[in-house]
């Protein structure tokens, strides 16, 4: 069997768990000697105790936990040769050369790094007697698998990412709870959920809980969004509706690129319709609680599709990742997924929101 090693990294997502249990239990099936890595790139770069055999019940009560049992990390010295060299070391000492990264795009875009580094690191680990040819004869290359693990859905080149259907799920439950309040008190809620340059989050919420007006950074209203708004709100209030409901993005923008944030929102309905009008900010409770029905069942195909991909993969492979294509587990190259995620970003920053919403779609 071979040795696979698996670790979360960037932001945490509810799903992660079942992401990780799933490689765990479908590698050690499968005749694997599966290793976690904690604390994302940090613990490759140090090591030592960050890395350690996994078992079949090392993975169990977990599925049903938020966030990642075996940490994520923010980590500068991988973005450095110098990191990299020391974590090819922690890995080739253990006979690890098949890696599952679950992370975001920055993680993925490291990882291929890692990969395309590796005969080099090698070379200087020989040069400076840390590791013998031998050892480095037996390892030619990594293989990587990645899984994207982001609550944005901000990742081309899978339908869906792990976390996001739970996010989706603890915003919905906030709307609805402020609702009630709003409904009894005739008050506007201004409510601003996670997505700095994806609006999916805020637009399916809006969807999802008959919200009145969304703000959302690739769809960004005319400069005019004050006098549009308040029209739209007093007509619903005219039909007899007691409540308005207004989702923002994070990353709201109008069409001059000006940001429009939820205390902005806010003075407009509280100042031109003299509603009385609140402000939610939902935060980190989006990241958090128990991962859903959808992301426990992603999180584990998704696991399951990387442990046999890694099976078929040789030295000369190039990095994939798992992504849902409808309903199925497919293999996409992770770079393209990559090289097109940060395509979109810079169409952002260029205000060329048509670009980024085509290139998002399914190609
Ligand atoms: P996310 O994976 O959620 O997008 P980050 O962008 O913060 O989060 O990336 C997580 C980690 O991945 C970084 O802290 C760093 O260690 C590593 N990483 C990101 N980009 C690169 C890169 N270009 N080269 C090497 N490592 C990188």
């Amino acid at each position: 069997g071979r040795t696979v090693a698996v670790f979360t990294s960037g932001g945490d997502s509810q799903g992660m768990n079942s992401a990780v249990r799933s490689v765990v239990r479908m590698g050690i099936y499968l005749g694997c000697r599966v290793y976690f890595i904690n604390e994302g790139y940090q613990g490759m770069v140090d090591g030592g105790e960050h890395i350690a055999e996994a078992t079949w019940n090392s993975v169990s009560d977990i599925i049903q936990k938020g966030g990642t049992i075996i940490g994520s990390a923010r980590c500068a010295d991988f973005r450095e040769r110098e990191g990299r060299k020391k974590a090819a070391y922690n890995l080739i000492s253990r006979g690890i050369t098949n890696l599952v990264c679950i992370g975001g795009d920055g993680s993925l875009t490291g990882a291929n790094t890692f990969r395309k580094d590796w005969p080099g690191l090698l070379e200087e680990l020989i040069k400076d007697g840390t590791i013998s040819q031998e050892l480095a004869d037996q390892h030619p290359n990594i293989q990587i698998v990645g899984l994207v693990g982001s609550i944005d859905n901000d990742f081309c080149g899978t339908d869906m990412t792990i976390g996001t259907d739970t996010a989706l799920q603890r915003i919905i439950e906030a709307v609805d709870a402020v609702v009630s309040t709003a409904q009894s008190h005739q008050r506007a809620f201004v409510v601003e959920v996670m997505g700095r340059h994806c609006g999916y989050l805020a637009l399916v919420a809006a969807l999802a809980s008959e919200a009145d007006f969304c703000f959302i950074p690739e769809w960004p209203p005319p400069s005019n969004w004050r006098d549009i708004l308040c029209q739209k709100l007093s007509v619903m209030r005219g039909e007899g509706q007691r409540l308005n409901i207004i989702i923002v993005a994070e990353g709201a923008i109008d069409r001059d690129g000006t940001a429009i944030s939820a205390d902005m929102v806010k003075d407009v309905v509280s100042k031109t319709l003299k509603y009385d009008t609140r402000v939610t900010v939902l935060g980190h409770v989006q990241r958090g609680g128990h991962p859903s029905a959808f992301d426990r069942i992603l999180g584990c195909r998704m696991g399951a599709e990387a442990v046999l991909a890694l099976m078929e993969m040789t030295p000369e492979s190039e990095p994939c990742v798992i992504s849902i294509d409808g309903n199925s587990m497919v293999r996409v190259p992770l770079m393209q997924c990559v090289e097109r995620t940060q395509a979109v970003q810079k169409a952002m920053n260029e205000k060329d929101w048509e670009t980024a919403v085509r290139l998002r779609g399914r190609s």
